[in-house]
């Protein structure tokens, strides 16, 4: 009852599993979000298209485009780029998660999946969604760290911290989105344009670099085993 007031969110489901999708339904419904329901990537595209929505729970595995075909479409159209999108799929392999995620996905969850997990995911990116808008672009305050690039300062508890040019860099990209998983290549392209070649093993020596030079603030950088990082919420 206390929710009425609030402008619900919109949650476009695709899944062509009924089942599943009335699962989801009625379990986001519960926690008052307003809920479509689509067979076939087609139809919510055209969906998003005509009228947008909050957040897209996307299954990959579908009749007619798969799921990364819909991301793609989604993604490179300016009327849905924004909305954004968490993966929910069977397909659990690593390679499947950092595709969807290099495609532009939010976040993933894999099947079977518990439900709690879900509602705390879908909360999770909608208020992400929310802060971004409220925050403008520059300076990170996260737990007890200031990330300020103007300066190119990082201060814990009031204390700075001394950072490489790509540490900096590498922590105000992940710290900018909390909660999101990033994959390496995209960690990769974002502190392109320094000096020297990063590859995968780089990325995790300067993650551990971080972690030391972060004391008890490295905990806020969380390994996503096979797949990236991410920084805490
Ligand atoms: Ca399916």
């Amino acid at each position: 009852m206390e929710r009425q007031e609030m402008a619900r969110e919109k949650i476009l489901i695709v899944e062509d599993e009924e089942n599943i999708l009335e699962l989801i339904r009625y379990n986001l419904g519960k926690e008052g979000y307003l809920t479509e329901g689509y067979a076939t990537g087609e139809e919510a595209v055209k969906k998003a298209r005509a009228d947008g929505g909050d957040l897209i729970l996307l299954d990959l595995m579908l009749p007619g485009l798969d799921g990364f075909e819909v991301l793609k479409i989604l993604k490179n159209d300016n009327r849905t780029e924004t909305i954004p999108v968490i993966i929910v799929s069977a397909k659990g392999e690593e390679s499947d998660i950092v595709t969807g995620l290099e495609l532009g996905a939010d976040d993933y969850i894999t099947k079977p999946f518990s439900l709690k997990i879900l509602v705390a995911r879908v909360r999770s990116v909608l208020r992400r969604r929310k802060n971004l808008s409220q925050v403008s672009e520059g300076m990170v305050r996260i737990h007890d760290l200031v990330i300020d690039p103007a300066r190119h300062e990082v201060k814990l508890k009031n204390k700075p911290i001394d950072l490489t040019a790509t540490e900096f860099r590498i922590l105000q990209h992940l710290a900018q989105k909390p909660g999101r998983v990033f994959t390496r290549n995209q960690i990769i392209n974002a502190v392109r344009g320094e000096n020297y070649i990063v590859t995968d093993r780089t990325v995790d020596v300067q993650i551990t670099g971080l972690r030391k030079k972060l004391k008890t603030a490295g905990e806020y950088l969380e390994t996503i085993r096979g797949v990236g990082y991410r920084f805490k919420d």
